[in-house]
């Protein structure tokens, strides 16, 4: 086992009251802990009824035990479970009390934390777990969980394991050369990499498709007055009963909400609420927002259909011009054009209703998400650049296979640095497990 092991506790359920609220202890020796507040070590993996003690032997509180021996546990660690009533105060008397027999209070994550040092998870699964707990969407938390199954894990896997073989190939023609076995043939070896390549952009897309599914798709609402900004957020938002929570702050709910569209978080931040202000804390959210505005994925510039006015341009002035836009001609309705989408302008009516499907349909396009399957890949910035340097490391690797100018060395190099990059996500670090793969394969003692 590695890393620390002195016992942790914490309330491991969400503050406030609820039903029932569990405080988690976990550790290398949590025995004493156990008896002091329980009296006895339960019965392992079975619920057990017990009476959570003080120091004085008064009961704290009535509930259920769950006792997990290392290392078939969570952590990996001895662990206990303790399921009493949901309030919070009781459930701080009962972690004081484990602090009392000898615990730290936990670190955030520090279960998931030794359940990785202790190989229970690895790291992508690690975050699938945080990516669970925070998804924003049926289909975010869908994805979340095939990634702490380890689907994400083992494609990776696949693919390092691919590399690994073709390493051992050129490997192995580098190192027996007076064998004249041709181990590599060059074209093969090309067609295997081309191969793999295929299949890491495969992976890349999905999780390009993934992160943005985590992250939510982040739209600004750009317009002057009156030409139907509200009316086309109410309408996006209506269109599926299922609107996310405000995000927090008193100053960001006036200007921001979420919608949901097929599944995907929609960031919709009004500039209607980006007013100047003298309010030093109104001041500091709407800092805050112009910040989210300049990383914004497009702006929707609303403007009324067949009337074009200064402060048209005027209202989308102050929206960086690196941003992607779509103009939304609003209102057609008066003017009785059609609705639909033309390159990068939408003709609708907010009023009526007619081309807003055309406008989900064109936000889900530009999200990326559109006819994305159910086998997204939630991912962070950290899987999308670990996936895109071992792309570039591939494609020296095919660079120096080819028959032109062949450099095995320096292929062999550049495969192990796309293994390097495989590793980094999940975790697994410098194991070299290139040697086996040679030793396994061939009767070098022959
Ligand atoms: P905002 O100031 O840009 O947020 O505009 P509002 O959504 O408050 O709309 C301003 C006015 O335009 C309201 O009276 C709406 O009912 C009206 N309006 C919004 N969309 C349409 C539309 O598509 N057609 C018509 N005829 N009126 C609209």
């Amino acid at each position: 086992m590695r890393g620390d092991s002195d016992p942790i506790a914490a309330v491991a359920t969400a503050g406030g009251k609820g039903g029932i609220g569990v405080v988690r202890i976990s550790g290398r020796d949590i025995q004493a802990v156990i008896s002091g507040i329980i009296g006895r070590v339960p019965v392992p993996r079975a619920a057990t009824m017990a009476t959570f003690r003080d120091a004085a032997g008064v009961p704290i509180d009535r509930g259920l035990a769950l006792y997990f021996p290392a290392p078939h546990s969570y952590t990996g660690e001895h662990v206990l479970e303790l399921h009493g009533h949901g309030g919070p105060v009781v459930l701080n008397l009962l972690l004081q009390r484990a602090i009392e027999l000898g615990c730290r209070p936990a670190a955030p994550g520090e279960f998931t934390q030794r359940a990785f040092l202790n190989d229970k998870l690895d790291l992508a699964q690690a975050e699938g777990v945080a990516d669970l707990i925070d998804a924003t969407s049926a289909r975010a938390a869908r994805a979340a969980m095939r990634s702490l199954d380890g689907a994400f894990s083992r494609e990776i896997a696949v693919l390092r394991d691919r590399l690994v073989e073709l390493r051992a190939l050129i490997e192995a023609t580098l190192d027996f050369p007076e064998e004249e076995i041709d181990f590599l043939e060059r074209a093969q070896a090309a067609t295997r990499l081309e191969s793999i390549k295929a299949a890491l952009a495969a992976v890349q897309e999905r999780s390009r498709q993934g992160a943005r599914l985590r992250a939510g798709f982040t739209v600004v609402l750009a317009g002057r007055p009156n030409v139907g900004k509200s009316s086309l957020l109410n309408l996006l938002a209506g269109e599926e009963a299922a609107i996310v929570t405000a995000v927090p702050g008193t100053t960001r709910d006036a200007v921001e909400r979420s919608i949901m569209i097929d599944g995907m978080v929609v960031n919709v931040i009004d500039t209607a609420g980006l007013r100047e202000t003298t309010d030093q804390v109104e001041a500091i959210g709407i800092a805050r927002t112009r910040r989210e505005i300049a990383r914004a994925d497009l702006v929707l510039h609303v403007v009324e259909a067949g009337c074009a006015l200064p402060e048209d341009r005027a209202a989308a002035a102050g929206i960086p011009a690196a941003i992607p836009r779509l103009t939304i001609h609003n209102k057609i309705d008066m003017t009785g054009e059609t609705a639909g989408v033309d390159g990068d302008s939408v003709r609708l009516s907010a009023l009526s209703g007619d081309g807003i499907a055309g406008l989900r349909t064109e936000l889900l396009r530009r999200s990326g998400l559109e006819g994305a399957g159910e086998d997204v890949i939630i991912s962070r910035e950290r899987h999308l650049n670990a996936l895109n340097q071992a792309a570039t490391a591939i494609d020296a690797a095919a660079m120096h296979l080819d028959p032109a100018h062949t450099a095995l060395e320096l292929a062999a190099e550049e495969l192990r640095l796309a293994q390097q990059a495989f590793n980094l996500i999940t975790g697994e670090f410098g194991a070299d497990d290139l040697l086996g793969e040679i030793f396994g394969r061939f009767c070098i003692g022959k």
